[in-house]
């Protein structure tokens, strides 16, 4: 009987493009690939731990799993599985837990699928994870998630990525070319290049041998791959010239997220983060001048421990005065051994909600008023595969959502349109798509 496994995976993009790496794994040792909600032998749950709730999703998850198949073996993996093994080894139905170092030679742990009293664990310290493991995101989406860069050197006060995934290292350049154009060949038609710091891109075995530029350079010289964009760089790494060749480059999308943490300077400062918000603010308007219509996002945590209500208003404001697209607004939540977790003026939880709430609202104000600037241009939109209540939807270069009435021959297709209005649940809506003629 041909084994069955399922996944479910929690997080970031990295996450994703691990689990379909791993995958792959079990495909090519004879697995069949099931959905979460069908009968299945084994259960691989990749977790996350960048928030607490991160870590309580974890064990609803294993809860869940066990309803639909209550004799599947569960394998936990991910960034949680590395921090906290022994609290994971105790949920009730666990089997196994494998840590960073462990969780791509997973098939060669799991030799045995009958359910354990007591679950194992197989967890390294972090320092022996060394290795940059490549893998990409390929079928569960229209866009392909290729992880390039994995671990961060930086010391983020109220980090603890570092802790679960070790120091910076990354792909080579010809490798990720490789890996690209098995993308391309596989009829993908935008990759995302994904990292921890991505743009720390290029240190292995401890030392800087590429920048994220050259990167960057010679994907732009890539056949078979429409679009490329950056899923996420921080502001001190995203230089002039990165920004310059990206205004110029007809793969690279007019797209970046930036991760700013706080609009306070005080605040940047105790979370130890490498630039002050004057540095932000030239990023943003070297951009706009450069690239006009680039949609940029924003990572903005509220609530950090010494954050007052001055402070707060600080972000906000500098938030509000700067020509950015969207916000991704955090709750500051406390992470064993981070240092910020032992710093004073904690903020209290409804302290926290409210200013997450102010942000939520400015983040809307943000994303209207730039869709504003789109209504009446012309954009190249990839089409989705999602079908809800008649609709499907795609993405503009720019990151613009637009929603179409759904048809089949759309799904993964590059077509050309017009943006026409804002429909009332805030997407775009178009005209008829027509076809693209450019690669
Ligand atoms: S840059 Fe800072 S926030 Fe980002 S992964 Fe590294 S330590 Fe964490």
């Amino acid at each position: 009987m041909t084994k069955k496994v399922a996944f479910y995976t929690l997080g970031c993009k990295l996450n994703f493009s691990e689990s379909s790496a791993i995958g792959r794994q079990f495909r090519d040792a004879g697995f069949e690939t099931v959905s979460f909600t069908d009968e299945t032998d084994v259960y691989i749950i990749n977790t996350c731990s960048v928030t607490d709730h991160a870590d309580k999703k974890c064990r609803k998850v294993v809860e869940q799993a066990l309803k639909h198949s209550p004799r599947a073996y569960v394998a936990i993996v991910g960034c949680y599985a590395q921090l906290k093994p022994r609290e994971i080894s105790e949920i009730p139905g666990v089997d196994i837990v494998l840590g960073a170092a462990e969780k791509f030679r997973i098939i060669e742990y799991i030799t045995d699928l009958t359910k354990r009293e007591k679950a194992v664990i197989y967890n390294q310290p972090i320092e022996a994870t060394r290795d940059f493991v490549p893998s990409f995101s390929y079928g569960d989406r229209t866009r392909t998630f290729l992880k390039v860069q994995d671990g961060c050197d930086y010391t983020c006060t109220f980090c603890t990525i570092p802790l679960a995934r070790g120091n910076s290292r990354s792909d080579t350049i010809s490798n990720v070319l490789q890996q690209a154009k098995e993308v391309a060949a596989s009829g993908v038609k935008e990759i995302v290049l994904t990292g921890v710091n991505l743009g720390d891109f290029g240190i292995r075995d401890g030392e800087r041998k590429d920048r994220f530029l050259d990167l960057v350079k010679a994907m732009d010289t890539l056949d078979g791959i429409d679009r490329i964009r950056i899923s996420s760089i921080e502001p001190n790494l995203l230089s002039d010239e990165i920004i310059e060749f990206v205004s110029s480059s007809q793969k690279f999308v007019p797209h970046f997220h930036i991760p700013l943490q706080s609009g306070s300077n005080k605040i940047l400062g105790l979370m130890r983060r490498r630039y002050q918000r004057e540095l932000y603010a030239g990023r943003v308007a070297l951009i706009r001048k450069l690239i006009p219509d680039c949609c940029i996002g924003v990572d903005v945590i509220v609530g950090f421990p010494g954050e007052t209500r001055d402070d707060f208003i600080d972000t906000y404001n500098f938030l509000n005065e700067l020509e950015v697209s969207y916000l991704h607004v955090f709750n500051y939540s406390e992470r064993d051994n981070t240092p910020a977790a032992g710093m004073k003026g904690k903020v209290p939880g409804s302290q926290r909600s409210d200013r997450s709430k102010m942000l939520h609202i400015l983040s809307e104000k943000k994303r209207r008023a730039f869709y504003e600037t789109q209504v009446g241009k012309s954009a190249s939109v990839l089409f989705e595969a999602d079908h809800k209540d008649g609709f499907m939807h795609g993405f503009s270069r720019n990151y613009v959502k637009v929603k179409t009435p759904y048809d089949p021959l759309l799904v993964n297709e590059l077509r050309s349109i017009k943006l026409e209005r804002i429909a009332f649940d805030g997407d775009m809506e178009i005209s008829e798509p027509a076809e693209v003629f450019f690669h």
